[in-house]
């Protein structure tokens, strides 16, 4: 099992990577503006400091980006911006690039919101291919993003791969465990943080209302992956949380 975290795109990305190469294995790189976009970011410089730190790349591409948008022209510039961000990932020797699942809005029907993603995905795929890069599927924080529509995904692309946010799963009284334990086989990677059921907080763990010990025990039990620690606080508390995480992995 190895623990990264990401680097905030709205600051420097040098300096990020220096106090994440201090702490953790990988980096969850945040290829996002206005600080670490493809368009504004050092590729050379950035390689550099990786190898210095000895820390290796998840790829992780803009969550809001309209993969399902109403309008065709919305959906075709999504991807162009993420193919060009999979160039960059391919130049920092990333071999998984996370894609976050995105729904119309709601007067469009889940069936038509499943068909729309399931179709930009397949040309995502066929991109990143171009790469060398294999690309993960993150669910999202919204009703729609439960397990049912997340294996539909799935199983109609067969080429991509499953990234569980364990906070993100949690929501509206999802059970996390039915992710591991159903989608196992495709688990790539995790995003691990904490909250009380409602609001995507991204707090430490412990802090909310997520059952870890379970939690943990059952992802133990398929996956000894990359583990991003996606928690937005203060550097010591992310550190305390770290610390927590690793006792919590070796004990349980
Ligand atoms: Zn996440």
């Amino acid at each position: 099992m190895k623990i990264g975290y990401p680097n905030n795109p709205r600051k420097d990305v040098m300096d990020e990577i220096k106090w994440i190469g201090e702490h953790f294995d990988f980096i969850d790189f945040f290829m996002e503006p206005d600080k670490a976009y493809y368009d504004v970011i050092d590729l050379n410089a950035i390689k550099k400091a990786l190898k210095e730190y000895g820390l290796d790349v998840v790829g992780h591409t803009a969550y809001y980006l309209p993969f399902s948008s109403p309008i065709k022209a919305l959906r075709e510039t999504a991807i162009k911006e993420a193919s060009k961000c999979f160039d960059a990932f391919h130049k920092l020797d990333a071999e998984y690039v996370t894609v976050h699942a995105n729904w119309p809005p709601p007067l469009f029907n889940a069936k038509e919101g499943l068909e729309m993603q399931i179709e930009s995905l397949a040309l995502l795929i066929e991109e990143a291919e171009k790469y060398g890069i294999k690309l993960m599927y993150e669910s999202g924080i919204g009703e729609l993003d439960n397990y049912t529509n997340v294996a539909k995904v799935l199983q109609a692309l067969p080429k991509l791969y499953f990234h569980l946010d364990i906070g993100h799963a949690s929501l509206h009284g999802r059970d996390v465990c039915k992710f591991i334990r159903k989608l196992h086989n495709r688990l790539k990677h995790v995003h691990l943080h904490d909250n009380f059921g409602k609001e995507d907080l991204h707090l430490p763990i412990g802090i909310g209302k997520i059952k870890w010990e379970e939690v943990i025990k059952e992802l133990k039990r398929y996956y000894n992956g990359t583990i991003t620690l996606e928690i937005f606080a203060p550097r010591d508390y992310i550190l305390l949380a770290k610390k927590k995480f690793e006792e919590m992995w070796k004990s349980l």
